[in-house]
């Protein structure tokens, strides 16, 4: 099938700046996936999105190598899966979502749903990532069996907390984890919004709304660098995790210049229609967006590298006590809470969706007949 100008697609389509190499809104399933290996203006879209889910995985099954490591099922590596889901889920949506949104009008727009679905969940994730092992007690008291200090933990009295700044305390415990989750809601509604209503500073409103969870998840993070290391200076673990730090920053790093790209639509916007197939704004940000991950699985490492060569726990029993370690309920349990709900969010807004697409999405198929038989 021919690709079309921006004059020819259905406005809602339309991509400021991006002139040729529009898919035309009536492509089967099998149109769309074969789509990817033809240069369309969502080619590069879906493959700076497809081919990292590889080299995330690369990187992540190093983990399970490492000496001390306990196996790959023990309750000591479910946050981490629960990063992976995170993220593999992010990544597939993301790749999948700019392969097939050229099925039809409604398609697009639920594309779209999961796609900021799978972003917030993947706050969630990362948050479950570092409540266990950068958050300041790492809790985990069971490493496969192998955790000397377990006892010696036990005997703490529960009300020797020592944080250095008191206040956290209640906040690491109590409400955490549920603000992730509930922010994540808030993001997947706002975003979910801004396809429907706010429109004119839709990208705008969707790079800040991202920047709520990305600020709750990452306290941890901000209490480590405000405070000093949990372990001792001389210990291994202490230099295993000195380069936590480096990596946050460059996180960040790589998620600003994203929210550069996609507030600004830089390059296009400069040259429109000179990046339609390669080059444009949403290829970096996806670039910088997989790059801001993989600084954050880096960072995840060296702590969880930074945990292992602690075999006698993790943080000085003397001063902190310990936090249940984590359970199937606690991380799997509340990763698919938080998924069921925003699903719903998903179904809700879908079915709105196509309330509004739908008569025009059959207005489409009318006056093209002949593409549209071909999608039964
Ligand atoms: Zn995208």
């Amino acid at each position: 099938m021919p690709l079309l100008r921006h004059t020819d697609v259905p406005s809602r389509v339309k991509e400021n700046f991006i002139l040729t190499g529009y898919r035309f809104p009536n492509y089967s399933v099998k149109d769309c996936l074969l789509s990817a290996f033809r240069p369309t203006n969502e080619t590069g879209n879906f493959w700076t999105h497809f081919l990292p889910v590889f080299i995330f995985a690369y990187y992540f099954v190093e983990v399970f190598g490492w000496e001390g490591a306990p196996h790959a099922d023990s309750p000591f590596f479910y946050p981490l899966w629960n990063y992976f889901i995170g993220v593999f889920c992010l990544l597939m949506a993301s790749s999948m979502a700019h392969l097939l949104n050229s099925m039809s009008l409604v398609v697009r727009e639920v594309c779209f749903f999961v796609d900021y679905g799978t972003i917030s969940s993947y706050t969630v994730g990362s948050s479950l990532a570092y409540y266990y092992y950068i958050h300041p007690r790492a809790g985990i008291v069971e490493t496969g069996g192998n955790n000397g200090s377990q006892t010696d933990l036990k005997e703490e009295p529960a009300g020797s907390l020592s944080y250095a700044i008191p206040d956290f305390c209640v906040f690491f415990e109590n409400f955490y984890i549920p603000s992730a989750c509930l922010v994540a809601i808030i993001c997947v509604l706002s975003c979910c919004n801004t396809r429907q209503r706010w429109r004119r500073h839709r990208y705008l409103i969707r790079t800040f709304v991202f920047l709520l969870p990305f600020l709750v998840s990452s306290t941890p993070i901000f209490y480590r660098l405000l405070t000093r290391s949990p372990y001792s200076t001389t210990s291994s673990s202490f230099a295993a995790s000195t380069s936590t730090a480096g990596f946050f920053y460059r996180h960040c790093f790589w998620l600003l210049v994203s929210a550069v790209f996609n507030i600004s639509k830089i390059p296009e916007r400069l040259a429109p229609g000179r990046f339609d197939i390669w080059g444009h704004s949403h290829q970096w940000f996806h670039c910088c967006t997989f790059l801001s991950i993989l600084d954050e699985l880096h960072l995840i490492k060296a702590e969880v590298k930074a945990i292992l060569l602690s075999p006698t726990l993790l943080l000085p029993p003397a001063t902190l006590a310990p936090l249940p370690g984590p359970t199937i309920t606690s991380t799997y349990g509340v990763m698919l809470l938080l998924q069921t709900t925003i699903i719903s969010v998903i179904v809700w807004f879908s079915w709105h969706a196509n309330c509004i697409f739908g008569p025009e999405r059959d207005k489409l198929a009318k006056e093209h007949p002949r593409e549209h038989l071909k999608c039964h």
